[in-house]
């Protein structure tokens, strides 16, 4: 049986011009999320994606698991390869739907013919192998309202392909035509959804952790890994810049009033990002705030957080409920990991009345307070690098 896999490309079937580049990238994406699979020939052609195993060590079931994670994917199918001749698409049809077809009660052939020169229009398609299923499957009837299974059969320019209904794909739009952003990723619920939601949109990823050791452990760092290498399944390769922060709270906490920690802490980790940013070659930060869920996030400080910088700041999760933010942690796999019980820079030294309202110029006077400028460039010297999740955007 000759089974592939047939792509259908989401949103970017839409982008005029720049729809070229779009599924360049798309393939190539599939391409590195699969090549270390055995054989596999990918191409395009009509708006379709072939995914097409070539030698016997090609795994199809792993490929699509694989495919399921890669965006600009609209909807995909594994399907059968037949001959563009009736009997051959009957034959195949029986064969490679067997066991469907035996346990259904009911289905309907819908036929889509993009070869025109094909002799038989898609109604005459259709009546001629649903009859043919009905002599081969007895019990089975046609349903062409609520079918239990419907048999599609598109004649295109390679074969005729046979399938049953199409599955989601990750959606979104391939990682890499967007940009690049530098995620802030705590080791919490939200921010790797943010990370997530992001590269969905295309978005190349860099991650920025503050890590405050001895008042944070390695155990967190290694949890903050392991959310990003699940991450990175849908994203490609993440740099994890890993930023040393607890010089910079001591000093806040020492000289700086409690009520106002929390948000001059987070100026200064937007400034530290949007310096690792600029050396990154990335646009824009993402964070995993949420509107109203804690303290720091209410308009007032969230406009205060962002003073700090320059750069566009995206917050993908800013009108989402937690809940909502859970289903897709769950989805992605990183629920499990989040709810580790390690603590973060932002637990250790959170005080007990944080400012809801902060006013700009207090906060200002306060931070001045310190000496910023070195207290920067001393974390940004101590930052390390690690590399995280396999290589989906550069060139090989
Ligand atoms: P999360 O679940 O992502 O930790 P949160 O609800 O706990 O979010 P905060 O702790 O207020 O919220 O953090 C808000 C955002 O700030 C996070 O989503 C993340 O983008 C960023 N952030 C928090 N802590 C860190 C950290 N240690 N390193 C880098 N970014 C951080
Ligand atoms: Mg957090």
């Amino acid at each position: 049986m000759n089974e592939l896999i047939l792509i259908k490309l989401g949103e970017i079937a839409l982008k005029g011009l720049n729809r070229q580049s779009f599924e360049t990238v798309l393939v190539k994406n599939i391409k590195r999320r699969i090549s270390s699979l055995g054989g596999f020939s990918v191409k395009t052609a009509q708006s379709t994606v072939y995914v097409t195993p070539v030698n016997e060590c090609a795994d199809i079931d792993e490929a699509e698991e694989r495919i399921k994670t890669v965006f600009g994917i609209a909807a995909y199918s594994r399907a059968a390869r037949a001959e563009k001749n009736m009997e051959d698409i009957v034959n195949t049809a029986a064969e490679y739907l067997f066991d469907e077809l035996s346990s259904a009660e009911s289905f309907k052939v819908e036929a889509k013919r993009s070869d025109k020169k094909f002799p038989l229009k898609s109604p005459e398609i259709c009546a001629e192998l649903g009859g043919s299923i009905l002599e081969k499957f007895t019990h089975l009837r046609v349903d062409v309202h609520n079918p239990q299974i419907t048999v599609y059969v598109e004649i295109r320019d390679f074969g005729a392909y046979i399938h049953t209904s199409a599955r989601r794909g990750a959606g979104g739009i391939p990682v890499g035509t967007g940009g690049k952003a530098a995620i802030l990723i705590s080791g919490g619920i939200d921010s790797p959804v943010a990370a997530y939601m992001m590269a969905k949109r295309g978005v190349e990823l860099t991650a920025i952790h503050f890590a405050s050791p001895p008042y944070t452990s390695e155990r967190a760092e290694q949890k903050v890994k392991r959310l990003l290498e699940a991450v990175s399944k849908y994203s490609g390769r993440i740099n994890m810049i890993t930023v040393p922060f607890a010089r910079i709270q001591e000093e806040i906490l020492e000289k700086c009033p409690e009520e106002l920690f929390t948000i001059i802490m987070r100026r200064f980790m937007m400034i530290i990002s949007q310096r690792i940013a600029q050396d990154n070659n990335c646009e824009a930060l993402i964070t995993g705030e949420s509107l109203g869920q804690v303290a720091s996030q209410t308009i007032g400080a969230i406009a205060c957080t962002d003073e700090a910088c320059t750069m566009p700041v995206f917050r993908p999760l800013i009108g989402m409920d937690k809940e909502e933010i859970i289903t897709v942690s769950r989805r992605i796999d990183t629920f499990d990991i989040s709810i580790e019980p390690y603590e973060d820079c932002c637990t250790v030294f959170t005080p007990k009345h944080p400012r809801t309202r902060p006013i700009l110029k207090f906060v200002k006077a306060a931070q001045n307070e310190l000496d910023c400028d070195s207290l920067v460039e001393q974390a940004l010297k101590n930052i390390k690098t690690t590399k995280i999740g396999f290589d989906l955007c550069e060139e090989s």
